[in-house]
């Protein structure tokens, strides 16, 4: 389902261009409206979020898909916590449907999907663990990084259970955005993998946008 925003990007408090394979990781609190843009279409945003006060709870693929007994994320969405409460809801959208299933490229992914001379590549597990490192404060480490969403990414399941990566249902500009239920750390790699369609084999930037409760 489509759902455009009313939210202007001028009124935005936080507005960031993150470049391919970069990495955003801020604190947005209870009743602010987040949202991604696929800025020139076919990117991969691998998103992960914890509760900004207890980062033990945290995003869980498992309960979120279990509670709206459907395995593609929408309009209409709650994202579930490992402690079974809402964090964020997916209040708009123009991309149609987001993945949650296919995981996050690795080092060791690259080398199984692709070839083990892919091993050095840039992945997003990479980013995250970066990211986690150069922010030591945030209390997170390497375990803390678990299943998570694939913002724009095309992961159909067809009718016979096979996971297929497809060409990308987004395009340029296109966005979705969240409305949080509770204070999260937003942590997203823009993807920078190479090696499949999730991104058109070419990562461009996304932009993130904050908005506070009107
Ligand atoms: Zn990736």
């Amino acid at each position: 389902m489509m759902q455009q925003s009313t939210l202007d990007p001028t009124d935005a408090v936080l507005r960031r261009v993150v470049g391919a394979g970069d990495v955003f990781f801020e604190r947005v609190r209870h009743g602010q409206f987040l949202r991604i843009v696929d800025l020139e279409g076919n990117q991969a945003a691998d998103t992960l979020f914890y509760n900004a006060e207890d980062t033990a709870e945290r995003y869980s693929a498992v309960d979120t898909m279990r509670e709206q007994r459907n395995i593609y994320l929408g309009v209409g969405t709650t994202l579930m916590s490992t402690e079974g409460r809402a964090m964020l809801r997916i209040v708009a959208d123009t991309v149609g449907r987001h993945d949650t299933l296919g995981g996050a490229c690795a080092s060791e992914s690259n080398t199984v999907r692709y070839d083990l001379e892919r091993r050095h590549m840039h992945s997003c597990r990479d980013s995250w663990m970066l990211a986690v490192v150069l922010n030591e404060a945030c209390g997170l480490t390497k375990r803390d990084i678990t299943h998570n969403i694939n913002f724009f990414m095309n992961v159909p399941v067809t009718p016979d259970g096979v996971l297929t990566f497809e060409d990308g249902l987004s395009g340029p500009g296109k966005y979705v955005e969240m409305c949080a239920d509770m204070d999260v750390l937003v942590l997203i790699s823009n993807c920078p993998q190479l090696n499949n369609p999730c991104n058109g084999y070419n990562p461009t930037p996304i932009e993130v946008l904050v908005w506070d409760p009107a």
